[in-house]
């Protein structure tokens, strides 16, 4: 039996019975069948539908945010702005894949010669809690586009909202079992991945969860895309504007109640700047209001799970006995865990080598340009950096020195359906999002017609 549980109230609020090996099997079976039906339709067809997609989540935000927030304790307000960034990616996926997705002309000897794009089939997402509708439309609108049907694994505690997603493509009008949501733990997805029938997988949550998954695709040889976790810098230089990086830093830092992979986790600042900095950013921090995720004035809800928040404290005590200081915050209380700033901060220990998963934020201070770029690249993660400046010919020259997946210039880093997104080195491969994102579960058809 899967539970949902609330974590702001402790109480249960769903069970779902897990489905059996033959179920899977059929929903399996029933997927392939639907995909050579799917796979015909237009552009034109899959894009009224995917707009209808877009309505329904626009017309009740209400009610599929009301469910996030009672999951995993999001605020409410960004349960509702995440429900309509989900329109977003699908009206954005229905406007654009006929263009995306158009035969690619290549000049060669050819009589004409051309790579086409067509769907590879069945995909399997494994889905992380911490966005529970964002991370799943952002794959399945562009894998619904391309031809592909979809089957979801998704975070156990977040059965409610994985229910829901499949109501909205249904209530859209998507023809049945184009996109199914299968009640399943994590040891099921091992057999799912292996069944002949299923083409490719998508992760987006932890390493271990990723590695797994990617290693028995590997095995299969099909096709996998990772999206896994990050421990992004957020780089202030001497000259940056403070009044509006504070606000952005903060921002990056605490939104989600802290729980989101490219969250802004390491906060390096220039030792020149640093005190003017961190005086206004710990004032702002401690404005942030706490409280019940259901109430609009809520700005940091609750962790969502206790022992999330346990992980995170064991991680802060530990940083502190290596020589950490805690200047706001520090304490939890179940699932709740305060704003915390942590100075001080240097490598080995765990706030700076390790993702922290919640409302904590590390603090470093660099003295040069070379040093702020040693500390950014140090991290075993890829996903993002942002640096903030005010002189562009600075920033331009800085951006190839990053080994992440992005560069936020006097920006937070986020996800944007018109921009590619995704790591490098253990914050995973592939891309999503944009024209790149369509193309990861896509057979590129090379194809030549000879002059004779
Ligand atoms: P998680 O524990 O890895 O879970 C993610 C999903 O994987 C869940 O559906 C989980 O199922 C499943 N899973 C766990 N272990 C598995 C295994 N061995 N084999 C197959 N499936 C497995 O991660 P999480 O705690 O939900 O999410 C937080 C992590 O996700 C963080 O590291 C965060 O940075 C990362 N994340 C990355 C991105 C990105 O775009 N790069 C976005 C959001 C989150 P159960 O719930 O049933 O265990």
């Amino acid at each position: 039996m899967i539970i949902s549980r609330n974590p702001y109230t402790g109480e249960e609020i769903s069970k779902h019975q897990e489905l059996s090996d033959t179920e899977i099997e059929n929903c399996i079976q029933n997927a392939h069948t639907r995909f050579h039906l799917w796979k015909q339709t237009s552009f034109a067809e899959r894009s009224n539908l995917m707009m209808k997609a877009a309505k329904e989540l626009k017309d009740n935000s209400q009610e599929y945010a009301e469910a996030i927030t009672k999951e995993m304790g999001k605020p409410i307000t960004q349960a509702i702005a995440e429900i309509e960034k989900c329109a977003w990616v699908c009206e954005y996926y229905a406007e654009n894949a006929a263009t995306q997705l158009k035969d690619e002309t290549i000049k060669t000897d050819a009589k004409k010669s051309y790579v086409s794009h067509e769907p590879l089939g069945v995909v399997l997402a494994v889905m992380p809690w911490n966005y529970p509708f964002w991370q799943v439309f952002r794959f399945a609108a562009p894998a619904l586009m391309a031809g592909n049907v979809a089957i979801l694994k998704h975070a156990s505690n977040v059965m409610i909202s994985a229910g829901n997603i499949q109501k909205v493509f249904e209530k859209a009008g998507f023809p049945k079992d184009c996109f199914q949501n299968l009640i399943v733990g994590s040891k099921k997805v091992e057999n799912i991945i292996r069944n002949k029938r299923v083409k490719a997988v998508t992760l987006t949550g932890s390493g271990p969860a990723g590695s797994s998954v990617a290693s028995i695709a590997g095995e299969e040889i099909k096709k996998s895309v990772l999206e896994l976790g990050g421990s992004n810098a957020l780089v202030i230089f001497k000259d940056a504007n403070i009044t509006k990086s504070v606000k952005t830093c903060v921002q990056a830092r605490f939104q989600n109640t802290g729980q989101s992979c490219i969250a802004g986790k390491r906060l390096l600042l220039h030792k020149d700047i640093a005190e003017e900095f961190l005086d206004e950013f710990t004032k702002q921090v401690r404005e942030l209001k706490s409280g019940d995720p259901m109430d609009k004035e809520t700005f940091i809800g609750v962790m969502a799970k206790e022992t999330l928040a346990e992980d995170l404290e064991d991680q802060v005590k530990d940083s502190v006995k290596k020589g950490a200081k805690i200047i706001l915050g520090g304490k939890r209380d179940g699932a709740y865990f305060e704003p915390t700033i942590l100075t001080e901060v240097k490598k080995g220990m765990p706030v700076f080598d390790e993702e922290t998963f919640g409302p904590v934020i590390s603090i470093t201070e660099f003295k040069n340009d070379e040093e702020a770029i040693e500390l950014v690249n140090s991290s075993n993660f890829g996903l993002g950096v942002s640096i903030f400046t005010e002189d562009e010919n600075f920033a331009i020259k800085m951006v190839p020195k990053f080994e992440d997946g992005a560069v936020f210039v006097n920006e937070l880093v986020k996800s944007d359906p018109r921009l590619p997104f995704g790591g490098t080195k253990i914050s995973g491969y592939g891309r999503e999002l944009s024209h790149h994102g369509i193309k990861e579960f896509i057979n590129r058809k090379t194809v030549y017609f000879n002059k004779y």
